[in-house]
């Protein structure tokens, strides 16, 4: 029972204190394969982690990006607007796309896999949307129990 604790309040709750960090275009990343010509767009301390992670992935298989800043881009989930957060999965070496959304013992050890580099490099996800990751933003304070978000929503 946890009668008598105080309510936990959400992600929306965390105060923020933004950093100032650039968004970097992963157009200019050859470290990270994306999706289509367009510029995917995400915090400079983001793209680092994203980095670190693909290092960790087991041989033969990278990480494939398919959305950052902004609206449109992506899968349409919500939580893109500070350039925290990450659309995507993992493809093998040569680029070709594997979208484990499956529930097959493959696609659970790819996800498994995904999800264990992004999380050693310091990203969260956040509800059921096992493409989507975050570092600094308020689902990731929320989750890690930070205190703080670093990046808030940016203007452009
Ligand atoms: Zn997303």
């Amino acid at each position: 029972m946890d009668e008598g604790r105080p309510h936990r309040p959400g992600p929306a709750a965390v105060p923020v204190r933004e950093c100032g960090e650039r968004l970097v275009d992963l157009r200019d990343v050859p470290a990270l394969l994306i999706t289509g010509r367009g510029p995917v767009l995400l915090r400079l301390g983001v793209v680092d982690r994203l980095v670190t992670a693909q290092t960790m992935l087991p041989e033969g298989l990278r990480l494939l990006v398919i959305g950052g800043y902004g609206t449109g881009a992506g899968l349409r989930c919500a939580g893109h607007e500070t350039g925290a957060a990450a659309d995507l999965t993992l493809c093998r070496a040569d680029g070709a796309e594997l979208w484990p959304g499956a529930a097959d013992p493959v696609a659970v050890e790819q996800r498994h896999t995904l999800s264990k580099a992004l999380s050693i490099a310091g990203l969260s996800t956040y509800a059921q949307t096992w493409w989507h990751w975050s570092h600094g933003d308020c689902s990731w304070a929320y989750q890690r129990s930070a205190g703080h978000a670093r990046y808030g929503p940016v203007e452009r």
